[in-house]
């Protein structure tokens, strides 16, 4: 009787890991570059799709999971969360996608779905943590999630976003993360007309800041260290722009700001921020730099002011921006590269030179030869 419990159990975890191989780039170690490895997908379950990967975009948060920066990774590391494709295959229950469809997928590829955080479509808050498109617990394969510096992913359609065909797909690819981080707080704090927005480091998150806070008719002002960005930071949607080490000019906005969004990747001075806003402002981080930024107390006492964060944005939400970026025309500015490049991509991010968003053509993994690590 055990046995044949035993052999049911066996079967049944033989049929539940039925594998795809897959090409992809992966990191082996924290000092390793990215390099050609094939990872083993699940085959399509009932509620599942399968994704033939088109382009993917590169976060900086890629980098910093890649070299370990958070002290938190497993290797190998196959990163990349802005995903844009084509749907391969359905599982036979998937109601909203067929084979053909374009499909994307952000930072989430699933979660507990019964908290409190997930019924309300927070699942970014998930109070059992979401599964991350990587680096996350892989709850059918076991191990470790892998992203899409990759040729497909299977996905719940739970978490797969329906995209429009009308848009150039590429540029899409970086809506599901730098787009959806910085659209959930300018939506959550309300962003609107009449309002002084601030918009600190013009990269992947910060120019998706600019043209939102823009689209929702805020007067916005560009922080950035890169004065060579100036006459883009116009072009994209900025009213003004400063040069954060300019003294004077930073002077000259103290006590003026609604909300400031802070999309730096590195350590930098948060309370010379904190004192641009007005009484009852809010300075949201959403950067992730790798050390604690201290924050004094009285830039925060003296007007009652208020230092926040924010990640991603749930599923709904997520959907929300893609479609309000249809209607609107929104896209990120990239720069397309080809797999091969990505190592070199990762030392221009560290040097702030992208103009706005690595995206990998995926057509470029189609010739390499993988080998399993
Ligand atoms: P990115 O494209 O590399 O842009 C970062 C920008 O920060 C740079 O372009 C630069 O802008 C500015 N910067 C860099 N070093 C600086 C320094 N030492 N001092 C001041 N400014 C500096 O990065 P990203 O992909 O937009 O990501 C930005 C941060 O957000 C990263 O930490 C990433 O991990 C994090 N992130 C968070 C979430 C979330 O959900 N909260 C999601 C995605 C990413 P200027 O040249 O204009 O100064
Ligand atoms: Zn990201
Ligand atoms: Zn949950």
């Amino acid at each position: 009787m055990a046995r044949t419990a035993n052999d049911s159990l066996k079967r049944a975890a033989i049929t539940l890991v039925m594998l795809v191989t897959a090409k992809a780039y992966s990191a082996k170690s924290q000092t390793s570059p990215l390099a050609p490895f094939a990872i083993q997908r699940r085959d399509v379950g009932p509620s599942d799709v399968q994704i033939e990967i088109l382009y993917c975009g590169v976060c900086h948060s890629d980098l910093n999971q890649v070299r370990n920066e958070w002290h938190n990774t497993t290797y190998p590391c196959v990163p990349g969360h802005e995903i844009v494709g084509r749907v391969v295959k359905a599982g036979r229950e998937v109601k909203k996608f067929k084979e053909g469809d374009v499909a994307a997928v952000g930072c989430m590829v699933d979660s507990c779905r019964t908290c409190a955080s997930c019924q309300a479509g927070d699942e970014q808050f998930c109070e059992h943590f979401p599964v991350l498109t990587y680096n996350g617990e892989d709850k059918q394969l076991g191990g470790i999630t892998y992203g899409g510096y990759s040729e497909s992913i299977v996905v719940d359609e739970g978490f797969v976003l329906k995209v429009s065909e009308n848009l150039n797909l590429a540029a899409v690819a970086p809506l599901l993360c730098a787009g959806i981080t910085t659209y959930s707080p300018l939506r959550h704090w309300k962003i609107r007309k009449g309002q002084k927005v601030g918009i600190v480091g013009l990269g992947g998150l910060g120019h998706m800041g600019v043209k939102f806070a823009n689209a929702f008719g805020a007067h916005v002002v560009l922080f950035t260290t890169s004065p060579n960005k100036t006459t883009d930071a116009l072009r994209l949607g900025a009213h003004e722009v400063v040069v954060s080490k300019n003294e004077t000019e930073m002077k000259n906005h103290l006590n003026s700001f609604d909300f400031i969004l802070d999309a730096v990747s590195a350590q930098h001075d948060v309370n010379a921020y904190l004192e641009l806003l007005k009484v009852d402002g809010t300075l949201t981080l959403v950067g992730a730099p790798e050390h604690p930024l201290p924050v004094a107390s009285f830039p925060l006492l003296i007007k009652r002011r208020r230092f926040a964060g924010s990640i991603i944005g749930g599923i709904r939400e997520t959907q929300e921006m893609l479609d309000f970026c249809a209607e609107h025309g929104i896209i990120a500015d990239i720069e397309l590269i080809q797999i091969q490049q990505i190592n070199n991509a990762y030392e221009r991010l560290l040097k702030s030179d992208v103009k706005y968003r690595f995206v990998i053509d995926m057509a470029s993994l189609k010739t390499e030869a993988t080998t399993q690590g």
